[in-house]
């Protein structure tokens, strides 16, 4: 099982991030790609990789919440990134209208950017999305006929927002939010809908823990080490068998993101 969205360089990983892998391991996640939110996050996100290149892959880019940190030299600095052997996709990037860090016009700029990049290098791309769907599908559409592939992570949206991503091919990735009985059930609903080559299971930790373990701890931080209660709870969801499934979205990361 791998884990297709870990923030390993955010600060609420630095103290113990060994433990934190070796938990992983031990809970049977075969691999991790780091996703990177900025430009120094990319680097450092490389800089972990190379720590293990069998068991950690990472992507490059600017996530939307820090579209205003982006300069003429971040995207040379990310073009000179995506040569590194352990980067396998471009993002997170993508538009949040539901937190807007940055503005929109310093958003919707920021992931024109880096789609001409994945595009550029034949690259697939890291998408986030939250409460923007229609710029967001706008902007995207157009590149989609020459985009190597695309995964929408940590999917939030609606019944029509999921189709509409099905019908352009767009591939969907699914956190703990579906363990949320209260936010998590509308989702819920939509996860027997998604065909079974286009899922992708992720923790999106420090995030998103899933709110149905009980954790003795106050933290309540999420781990990469509770993805297989994600990945049971998906196959309940779709009344599939849980190795079947566990292999189908093994088999999709590694196309999707041409993991050796
Ligand atoms: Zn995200």
């Amino acid at each position: 099982m791998l884990d297709v969205g870990v923030n390993l360089t955010h600060e609420k990983f630095s103290k113990d991030r060994i433990e934190v892998v070796l938990r992983a391991r031990t809970a049977g996640i075969t691999g991790m790609i780091i996703i990177s939110s900025t430009v120094s996050d990319s680097r450092q996100s490389i800089m972990i990789a190379k720590q293990d290149t069998k068991y950690f892959w990472c992507t490059v880019g600017v996530h939307p919440h820090y579209a205003y940190t982006w300069s003429k030299e971040s995207r040379t600095e990310i073009c000179k990134l995506i040569n590194e052997p352990s980067v396998v996709a471009i993002g997170e990037c993508g538009l949040d209208f539901y937190r807007s860090f940055s503005t929109r016009k310093q958003q919707v700029y920021v992931f024109q950017e880096q789609i001409e990049l994945a595009v550029e290098f034949s690259m697939p791309l890291f998408l986030h999305c939250r409460d923007a769907h229609q710029c967001f599908m706008s902007i995207l559409k157009p590149w989609l006929p020459n985009l190597r592939s695309v995964l929408l992570h940590c999917f939030t949206g609606t019944r029509s927002e999921l189709e509409l991503c099905l019908e352009y091919d767009i591939s969907i990735g699914v956190t703990g939010w579906i363990c949320d009985p209260y936010r998590g059930r509308e989702l819920s609903k939509l996860i027997p809908l998604i065909p079974s080559n286009r899922l992708l299971i992720e923790t999106d930790a420090p995030w998103l823990f899933p709110k149905d373990i009980q954790l003795v701890s106050a933290k309540k931080r999420n781990e990469p080490c509770f993805l297989p209660h994600i990945m049971e709870t998906v196959a309940k969801l779709r009344k599939d068998d849980i190795t079947e499934l566990s292999q189908k979205i093994i088999n999709n990361t590694c196309n999707l993101f041409h993991l050796a």
